[in-house]
């Protein structure tokens, strides 16, 4: 016989365990309850979309779309991506169901993993999750605020406080060509002397040496010109009514010129929120407007805004913060024989229904064994069902956190256990 195989998960992605799964569930049930309040609702694209839906949105220079996409040929030769990103999806499917006929912004959000090609890192991984939204139809500043706002509040009601909103406008059609004039003026000089990506970025997106991380293009850039002197007055006059609505709700916020996104289809407002407990990836949450995107997909003309919250990085900080929550059983029941099993799946299954997270022991172990087993799993209750028991229909319970014990009537059981349920928020 040949030896069994074992396999292990690919590089760069990650199985999410109990207990840490609480925090991201955690997570999750807030997001979908505090979006819901400012009228996001939930939407599930594909994970496979055909590549050119990412190359045209995201931009052929970016990346994403030069290095990190999982794209392959599907058996009839179609060019499929594993979605990098959100965006692109839930602005296609915005395009393709018409979902611009009804009253705007129509708001929505998702999550699910996204898939990237990247040097796996501590906050990098090849599958990573984020929860995201977006707000399509409204042009108006106050929109801008309003969104950053429900992503404060989203991360204050997780406990998360210590963070940086970063902002940013990076122009329109309009202003951006002179910027980027600008910026290719700043650099002709030192062109060679940039990073291999940055050279080539020069050419088609000088934008993105703003953001490249080698320790070179960091020094060299110094000096560079903002973007901010560049912008159209209607950019101008858009970020500054974003930034009052934003004093107005009091959230505090940092103006980083070089924040340009890893994106292309960006226009006027990028946000990051970054996070000094992250290490080199500090960025928990990042978006923006893309107020030409909608149309490039063949829609009408239309504004729209979001962000994306990176989960695993979110819960890193989560973890940090506070630990995970374990959770343990309400009750064991350790019967003692054949007709005790009986009565006692009966009973088991009763204590489920009123709610109580209820485990069991199987025929045949001791009561030795079982009682190990109840203290191992770190059950608050375990009722004893035995021969002796039945005859006079009781069960022996015992309390392992306090050591009492006693007995209780067969039928009395769930309203006495229920006395002692834990709420698990
Ligand atoms: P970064 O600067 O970290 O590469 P990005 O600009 O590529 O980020 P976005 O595309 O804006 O990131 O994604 C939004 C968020 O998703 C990021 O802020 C981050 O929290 C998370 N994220 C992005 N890529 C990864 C990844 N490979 N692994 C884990 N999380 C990621
Ligand atoms: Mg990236």
């Amino acid at each position: 016989m040949s030896s069994p195989e074992r396999y292990s998960a690919l590089k760069g992605v990650q199985d999410i365990l109990p207990p840490d799964i609480s925090l991201w569930q955690r997570a999750e049930s807030l997001a979908r309850e505090v979006f819901s309040r400012y009228g996001f609702q939930e939407i599930r694209t594909p994970i496979i979309e055909p590549t050119a839906l990412f190359t045209r949105s995201i931009g052929e220079t970016t990346d994403i779309v030069e290095k990190e996409m999982y794209t392959f040929p599907d058996k009839a030769g179609r060019s499929i991506t594993l979605r990098p990103e959100g965006t692109a999806s839930v602005v296609r499917a915005y395009v393709q169901h018409h979902l611009s006929g009804l009253p705007s912004p129509r708001k929505f959000f998702y999550a699910g993993p996204m898939f990237r090609y990247e040097r796996p890192q501590q906050g990098r991984f090849r599958q990573f999750h984020q929860i995201g939204v977006e707000a399509f139809g409204v042009a108006s500043p106050v929109l801008d605020a309003e969104v950053l706002s429900m992503l404060k509040v989203f991360l204050a009601a997780l406990g998360l406080r210590e963070l940086r909103f970063e902002v940013n406008s990076i122009g329109c059609e309009n202003c951006r060509p002179s910027y980027r004039k600008a910026l290719q003026d700043f650099f002709s000089g030192v062109r060679e002397d940039l990073c291999p990506d940055c050279q080539r970025r020069y050419e088609y997106n000088p934008l993105r040496i703003l953001d490249c991380k080698v320790e070179r293009c960091i020094e060299l850039r110094r000096g560079a010109p903002h973007v901010s002197d560049f912008l159209c007055e209607e950019c101008k006059s858009h970020f500054e009514k974003v930034l009052a609505a934003l004093g107005l709700l009091r959230i505090p916020y940092v103006i980083n010129h070089e924040m340009v996104r890893g994106l292309d289809y960006y226009t006027r407002t990028t946000f990051e929120v970054t996070s000094e407990h992250l290490g080199a990836q500090k960025a928990v949450a990042a978006g923006g407007r893309y107020d030409r995107l909608v149309e490039e997909f063949g829609g009408p003309p239309t504004p729209g805004i979001g962000f994306a919250i990176g989960m695993e990085r979110l819960t890193a900080l989560l973890s940090e913060k506070e630990g995970v929550v374990e959770v343990f059983p309400d009750v064991y029941i350790a019967p003692l024989g054949e007709k005790a099993a009986a009565e006692g799946l009966l009973i088991a299954e009763r204590l489920r229904a009123k709610g109580l997270w209820t485990e069991s022991g199987y025929e045949g172990s001791s009561l030795r064994s079982q009682l190990r087993r109840a203290d191992k799993l770190a059950c608050r209750h375990v009722i004893i069902v035995g021969d002796d028991e039945l005859s006079s229909g009781k069960v022996k319970w015992k309390d392992l956190k306090t050591g009492s014990q006693g007995e209780v009537e067969i039928p009395k059981v769930e309203e006495f256990l229920s006395s002692f349920r834990t709420d698990v928020g």
